[in-house]
């Protein structure tokens, strides 16, 4: 039986296993950690990105339905923008956004793919971290290396970053039903910050491309009091790569490996939207130990709207927050108002082509 090493057991790594598993190979994943579900300094979380459930059942095999009943996947209850101190509901569900808990515990996304790799027969071992250069060349050729938004996957294999800079505040609370998000825009970010919750999880992050200072997040936390009288006790200052440092990003092969998820370059580059990218690379990394013209054909494809989308952003930054404070709120305020709106956005999220046309 042919052999597949895959590196990562993130949501790019097992949506790869999957398939390589189901089509009659025999797979390991290697995964830092000692259990799924990442890293404990931040997961469990509740993450929110747009899915196609058909279409990526159809495009990947795997169906994420049941998802909505094991509490990994659930629908958007509330979804606002708050732009420069305005509120401003925004419907999530007009363009297919669910709210996703992230992490270790059973009622994850993670745990559900866990548990369809293992029915397919995949074997996993923890505690296996990939560290440098050299542990690469070792991996056998075809090996898919998905190891996220972490600082050693990038150096091991040399994909080019750029460093982001996060506060991330988590804590448990007693609302286990509800889910929301809320994104801000404000003079404190600029890319954007959010809260959400699913599951009894509430959590709040602020980025972006510059060191934030104190003052920056003192600026946030006050806007989270005012605007949903949220307090959270404990902030984690975090560093992440991001992908955006070379035109040659996002790239589906490093040497003779091959690449999937953020390591890959698929995170949307406006909005981040890392987890459909994550989700629709796993298995373009699969058809890639297959055929590789045809997988760079449809990696192509899913990461095409990513040039433009950088350039939008680099040139909305160009933009003082004198004049986004009167630009946001009406751009927010009228996003999903067409359907044409929603439909562009759709188009132009990584994977989406892939999957619907
Ligand atoms: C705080 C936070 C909030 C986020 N919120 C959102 C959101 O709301 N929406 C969204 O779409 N995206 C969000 N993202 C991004 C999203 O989580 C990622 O884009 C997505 O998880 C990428 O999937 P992946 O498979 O590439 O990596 P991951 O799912 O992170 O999996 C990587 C796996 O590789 C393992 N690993 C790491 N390094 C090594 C190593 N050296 N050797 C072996 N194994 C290793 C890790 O332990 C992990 O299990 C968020 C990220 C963070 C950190």
């Amino acid at each position: 039986m042919a052999e597949s090493v895959v590196v990562g057991a993130g949501l790019a790594g097992l949506v790869a296993a999957i398939n390589l598993a189901r089509q009659g190979r025999d797979v390991v994943v290697l995964e830092r950690e000692q259990r799924i579900g990442g890293s404990a300094i931040y997961h469990p979380s509740p993450e929110g990105s747009p899915i196609n459930i058909e279409g990526f059942k159809e495009y990947s095999g795997i169906d994420l339905e049941p998802a909505l009943h094991t509490g990994a996947l659930a629908p958007f209850q509330v979804g606002r923008a708050i732009a420069y101190g305005e509120m401003i509901p925004v419907d999530m569900n007009a363009i297919s956004s669910y709210m996703i808990e992230r992490g270790p515990r059973s009622t994850s996304l993670d745990s559900y793919l866990y548990a369809i790799a293992r029915e397919a027969g995949v074997r996993f071992e923890f505690g296996h971290a990939l560290v440098s250069n050299d542990d690469v060349a070792e991996l056998p050729p075809d090996t898919i290396i998905a190891t996220g938004l972490y600082f050693e996957g990038f150096d091991a294999t040399r994909v080019p970053y750029l460093t982001s800079f996060h506060f991330v505040a988590r804590q448990m609370i007693e609302d286990t039903e509800s889910n929301h998000v809320s994104v801000y825009h404000g003079e404190f970010t600029r890319d954007y910050s959010y809260t959400c919750s699913v599951n009894g999880i509430q959590f709040a992050h602020v980025f972006q491309r510059k060191p934030i200072g104190k003052d920056t997040l003192e600026a946030f936390k006050e806007q989270v009091y005012t605007a949903e009288g949220i307090e959270f006790k404990t902030w984690n200052h975090f560093l992440f790569p991001v992908p955006a440092a070379s035109i040659h990003n996002p790239r589906l092969f490093a040497g003779d490996k091959i690449l999937a998820g953020t390591l890959a370059g698929c995170m949307e580059s406006y909005m981040f939207f890392g987890i459909l990218g994550a989700l629709v690379s796993g298995k373009i990394a699969a058809i890639a130990v297959q055929d590789k013209a045809r997988a760079a054909d449809e990696f192509k494809l899913a990461t095409s709207s990513f040039a433009s989308a950088y350039v939008a952003k680099k040139l909305s930054n160009l933009a003082p927050h004198s004049v986004q404070k009167v630009m946001m709120p009406l751009a927010l305020r009228h996003a999903f108002d067409y359907p044409r709106v929603a439909e562009t956005v759709k188009r132009a999220m990584p994977g989406w082509k892939n999957i619907t046309r």
